[in-house]
């Protein structure tokens, strides 16, 4: 994976690069001709200029034909080029050309170019052959004029092979520069990517051991900031989830079934009894009523586990609809006939009658019937259960309140955890499975509510929570 992922950096990269490289150097070498080229124009111009002044000079008898040579020669060793001056007569140009031409062995340009020079155009030729020197050269052509008169043309020619060196030159320094930045950058791709790929490559191992349900360590990203780090943060947090997820299966299974195996293992133990008549006849009621609510506490054991499953698999729908939390708190707290199970516990309740909200009222139910039977059955006769509604400004906060035994504060944070159950109602005989509270949290929280608690050993627990009012939907039933 490494190997293709680097090549193909690597590849991208140096293709790119490539093609920059040469568009820049294309560029650059387009524009430096362009500016050499114009920089030699100009000089073979100021040369041309200070053999015409010497020409002139000369026709007038200031100086020397000798003198005239030298000036020229010096010229001509200043611009690099061959200097030739001609004195013409226009009305016999063409024959004169033939001969010039033969003289001066030049390419057949020349007779076009004296043409033009003659009329008092200048004339330049960035690439053209000259036999005579053997080479390529620039060509540079101006008349030379006497008492206002063209009287000829001086011609210069130099080499262009200086030029064209000087313009290599600059490619061999462009190339040399592109590839000693390509090699920096092969080096520092290839750090990155080494580090890149390796929380890559730890991620797959890891992936693979997980699979294979080996614990796996959280992976080091190189940075945080950037995606990979960010994928390998995403890559552990799943990963925790994962373990999360299948120690909770493990528990849940491991739960479910140590739950199911006290009843039923009772109820074995009664039925043998039965059959093998050990149990008197007379007791024979009493030992079918236990049998009745061991199969009742399992019935409503498997429609919680059931409940939980299906809310965790986001399969369970709100019914939503509206209702009166007055009433519906009365019905569920006159449905438990506390007077007659605990004689001594009163439940009272205060709550604003004309509060009506929009929730499952099915699910209400299920959250109050939980709490409540929590606060009946951990708090002892005497003593008092309290159900207090509060308006709030979307919705409702519930909490209820009641004089047991509480809760050790060590013991707190876990009692929402799923068959937690304290170590005090564990030896008691308040049979349980420690689901309760973690399925009213789960429906709560099914209704974008919160929960809490607090409680207090020997003084009390107080369990609240708000349900928001569902705004209208279409699955509404009334
Ligand atoms: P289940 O509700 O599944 O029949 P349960 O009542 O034991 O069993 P939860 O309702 O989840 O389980 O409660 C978890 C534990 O929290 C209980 O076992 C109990 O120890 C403690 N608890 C809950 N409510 C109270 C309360 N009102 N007073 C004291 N302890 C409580
Ligand atoms: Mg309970």
């Amino acid at each position: 994976m490494f190997k293709s992922m680097f090549s193909k950096l690597l590849t991208g990269y140096l293709i790119i690069f490539v093609l920059t490289v040469a568009a820049f150097s294309a560029a650059m070498s387009f524009i430096y001709q362009g500016f050499v080229f114009s920089e030699k124009e100009k000089a073979l111009a100021l040369g041309g200029q200070e053999v015409r002044r010497q020409i002139v000079a000369f026709k007038q008898g200031e100086i020397s034909r000798e003198e005239l040579e030298t000036s020229m020669d010096s010229v001509g060793y200043v611009m690099d080029s061959r200097i030739y001056a001609l004195e013409l007569n226009k009305d016999s140009l063409q024959q004169q050309m033939q001969m010039t031409e033969d003289n001066l062995s030049v390419s057949s340009n020349l007779i076009p170019d004296l043409g033009k020079i003659m009329e008092g155009t200048k004339v330049f030729r960035k690439r053209e052959y000259s036999q005579d020197l053997d080479s390529y050269v620039v060509f540079y052509g101006m008349p030379w004029e006497l008492d206002g008169e063209i009287k000829g043309a001086i011609l210069q020619y130099s080499p262009v092979e200086k030029i064209r060196s000087g313009i290599l030159d600059m490619y061999y320094q462009i190339w040399m520069l592109a590839a000693a930045v390509t090699v920096f950058s092969v080096v520092v791709i290839y750090l990155f990517s080494a580090k890149t790929s390796k929380s890559l490559r730890a991620m797959e191992k890891a992936a693979a051991q997980l699979a294979s349900g080996e614990p796996v360590a959280d992976i080091q990203a190189f940075d945080s900031r950037d995606e990979i780090g960010r994928l390998v943060t995403a890559f552990n947090t799943m990963k925790q989830r994962l373990v999360q997820i299948e120690t909770m299966r493990r528990d849940f299974i491991a739960g479910i079934s140590h739950e199911l195996r006290t009843p039923l293992t009772s109820i074995l133990g009664f039925v043998q009894g039965i059959q093998d008549g050990l149990v008197p006849k007379s007791e024979i009621p009493g030992v079918l009523k236990i049998i009745q609510d061991e199969t009742r506490r399992m019935i409503s054991l498997t429609g919680e586990i059931l409940d939980l499953v299906k809310l965790e698999s986001g399969t369970s729908e709100l019914y939503l609809e509206r209702f009166r939390i007055f009433e519906a708190l009365a019905f569920i707290i006159g449905s438990l006939h506390v007077n007659e199970k605990k004689p001594g516990l009163t439940v009272e309740m205060i709550c604003p009658e004309d509060l009506i909200i929009r929730a499952d009222a099915d699910r209400f139910r299920q959250i109050m019937l939980n709490l409540l039977s929590n606060a009946i059955k951990y708090t002892d006769a005497p003593g008092q259960v309290m159900v207090e509604v509060e308006r709030l400004e979307r919705g409702a906060k519930i909490s209820v309140a009641d004089t047991g035994c509480g809760i050790e504060a060590d013991e707190l944070p876990f009692v929402f955890e799923r068959f937690y159950r304290t170590d005090k109602s564990r030896h008691s005989s308040t049979g349980g499975a420690g689901l309760g509270l973690n399925l009213a949290k789960a429906l709560v929280e099914q209704h974008g509510g919160a929960i809490g608690i607090e409680s207090e050993a020997g003084v009390g627990t107080r369990i609240w929570f708000t349900l928001p009012d569902q705004e209208d939907q279409a699955s509404d039933k009334v």
